[in-house]
């Protein structure tokens, strides 16, 4: 079977608005405008798209799984359901550590026995250096959307999501 390229997603500050503190309200969930289009442009360029999100808040009880459940169909309404799959680490270490938490490479690993992800051709997007970290130690190509954070693991660095398309589609 052939492998597939995939592109994996950090959730918030990528795909939506991050907040201080946690996203989860389902009213407060909103996907950034350029989204859609990148997405659309991705799938039909043939990468299956990956979202692999922490979601600490579930440990410490500051929302439910349903909440996260309720973003995630808004997320896919929003995008033509485009994603295969949504990864959620709900574990926080002050509650219980887990390897499925970025840095943590576990979910990322799942995604590519199931999907059959062709690695080397693949991409993690991410808005910190612990999105990126896994991605890197697996042999992904790493792209850090600057928001606040400053980049160690990041092969490339971009202000503009838009950018994510020059970089896996006009320069592969
Ligand atoms: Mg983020």
């Amino acid at each position: 079977m052939n492998k597939i390229p995939a592109v994996f997603f950090d959730r918030d500050g990528v795909l939506n608005y991050d907040d201080e503190g946690y996203v989860y309200d389902p009213n407060h969930y909103t996907i950034y405008p350029e989204i859609p289009e990148i997405i659309k442009t991705l799938a039909e360029a043939g990468y299956i798209l990956i979202v692999i999100t922490n979601q600490a808040g579930i440990a410490r009880g500051i929302y439910t799984r349903e909440h996260m459940h309720s973003c995630h169909s808004i997320l896919q309404q929003k995008t033509n359901n485009a994603f295969s799959h949504i990864y959620y680490s709900p574990y926080h270490p002050e509650v219980s550590e887990s390897l499925s938490r970025k840095p943590g490479s576990l979910l990322f690993e799942k995604a590519i026995a199931k999907y059959n992800v062709d690695v080397e051709n693949s991409w993690m997007v991410g808005d910190r250096d612990r999105d990126l970290i896994p991605a890197k130690k697996l042999g992904m190509k790493t792209i850090g959307v600057r928001r606040n954070e400053d980049f160690n693991y990041a092969d490339h660095v971009i202000t503009k999501l838009e950018d994510v398309i020059k970089l896996a589609i006009d320069n592969s």
